[in-house]
């Protein structure tokens, strides 16, 4: 008995035979194969993507007119595509849904990796386009461009710029970048994909967070498409992936990006990885994938230093036309040691509160906004901070201060500086006298003892004390 499917179909073959030429009827139309009927929706089997593209490109009117006539005006087409056995393993179908422009408006820009409705069984096909495009998900401010390059980053920025420039050709494969947050993994991992989409735009990149990944495959699993997922993730030219201390004991998701990652890596396709924590520090992932992590090339980020803090607070502000008054800048770049983000969100919520309540974007409100957001650490500033307003008090550049002289005032500028170091900071002696000018633990302890001293007997040490400590905590 003729399934419903294979009537609909039929009927609709009738009309396009009137409408198409004969060759174009037995090249476009007598090869395809209905294999399904559900509610309103048809699917036809075609034989490559090519011949989908074909179609979508010169008949989708037709298409589209001879549907709505059997099936009513909800009624949709849906594409099966037998892909060319390229990769080695069975034949399978990805399933695209008919072009419905109507329906899907601007499907490039608003069309996430998620599946939509409509029966899409492949999450990554995007509807009413006319080639099957991989968006790349790939965030345009996060650009090299974007990036302000310091000392604690410099290995990890050279490398991603290489394996931009040079993708899956580098040593750097896998490239794994990582560090705590806020500190630009994910900045660094867009800035590849969009730096190799500018020079080569026809390359496949995607970026996709750990935690997509997983969740896409399991709705695979669910959906019985593990092929689908696996054939789509082995297609990419240049695959990002975003935190992958995400895939700690998954062991199924492990094993599946085990397998896209060596066919990835024999095909010469890059690879670029983030995690928080170092390979060795990474629990809970398989050894094999681990070892195959360390193929290519571990690079790390570390907490800004000052010079890269102020830069970027500097790029922030003029990216954004703000005009920030430069002790504003220091101030900000001073306080916030921790990582980039919360500078950016001290810097942003300072913004905020000048132009909400009309004040002026001066120190003070600097001062008073930036206590409050640091809330957890507003009474521990920091040993930058003390050296600078030290410096600022004595009329010193803080390179002498920090340099090994032992010039009288020079000496006294830098015990002060250890001294409120030890007072206001949880910083070991050690660290303190690293800070400032290299110094052993026992030089700071006699900076503590010799401040003290002065401060019982001289009347003038000890009012530059006060004054200072005033400096130093009003915020
Ligand atoms: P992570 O992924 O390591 O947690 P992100 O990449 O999300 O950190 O970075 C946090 C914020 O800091 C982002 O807004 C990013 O643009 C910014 N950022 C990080 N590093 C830099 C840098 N070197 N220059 C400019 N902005 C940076
Ligand atoms: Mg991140």
């Amino acid at each position: 008995m003729k399934k419903e499917y294979d009537k609909v179909w039929e009927k609709c073959l009738e009309i396009i035979k009137d409408n198409v030429n004969a060759q174009s009827f037995k090249t476009w139309f007598e090869p395809i194969k209905p294999i399904r009927l559900q509610t309103n929706v048809l699917t036809i089997q075609v034989p490559s993507q090519f011949f989908y593209e074909w179609l979508e490109e010169h008949y989708v009117a037709l298409l589209k007119k001879v549907i709505r006539k059997e099936l009513g005006a909800d009624g949709r087409l849906e594409y099966s595509i037998v892909m060319e056995n390229i990769y080695g393993v069975k034949p399978y179908t990805v399933r695209i849904p008919a072009t419905n422009k109507k329906e899907v408006k601007n499907p490039a820009m608003n069309m996430p990796l998620d599946m939509r409705e409509g029966g899409i069984r492949n999450p990554f096909i995007i509807p009413g386009l006319k080639r099957v495009t991989v968006e790349s998900n790939l965030n345009p401010d996060y650009s090299f461009e974007h990036f302000v390059e310091g000392d604690c980053n410099r290995l990890a920025r050279s490398a991603a710029f290489a394996v931009a420039n040079k993708p899956g050709e580098t040593s750097f494969n896998p490239l794994l970048i990582y560090g705590g947050v806020g500190l630009g993994k994910t900045h660094l991992a867009h800035a590849i994909g969009i730096e190799i989409k500018k020079k080569n735009p026809a390359k496949t990149v995607l970026y996709v967070p750990s935690e997509r990944f997983t969740n896409q495959f399991i709705d695979a699993i669910q959906n019985n498409n593990t092929n689908d997922f696996v054939n789509f993730y082995q297609m990419i030219d240049v695959l990002i992936i975003d935190d992958v201390h995400f895939f700690s004991g998954k062991e199924k998701t492990q094993d599946v990006f085990f397998h896209v990652f060596n066919h990835l890596q024999q095909n010469k396709k890059q690879i670029v990885m983030t995690s928080d924590r170092a390979p060795v520090d990474l629990q809970g992932i398989e050894q094999r994938l681990l070892s195959r992590f360390k193929w290519g090339l571990a690079a790390d980020l570390q907490p800004p230093d000052l010079e890269t803090r102020i830069a970027i607070l500097e790029k922030k502000a003029y990216a954004d036309g703000i005009d920030l008054p430069r002790d504003v800048m220091e101030y900000i770049g001073y306080s916030i040691t921790s990582n980039i983000r919360e500078l950016e969100g001290a810097l942003i919520s300072l913004l905020a509160q000048a132009s909400l309540n009309k004040k002026t974007l001066n120190i003070d409100l600097a001062r008073q906004m930036i206590d409050k957001f640091v809330r957890n650490t507003a009474k521990e500033v920091s040993i930058d901070y003390i050296q600078k307003v030290v410096c600022d008090y004595f009329n010193m550049p803080i390179d002498l201060l920090k340099s090994k002289t032992r010039k009288r005032e020079v000496v006294q500028a830098r015990q002060i500086a250890m001294y409120f170091a030890k007072q206001l900071t949880k910083s070991s002696l050690a660290t303190i006298g690293m800070h400032c000018g290299g110094k052993d633990h026992a030089t700071v302890l006699h900076a503590c003892r010799t401040v003290n001293n002065l401060m019982d007997t001289d009347k003038k040490f000890r009012h530059y004390i006060q004054e200072l400590d005033k400096k130093i905590n009003l915020s």
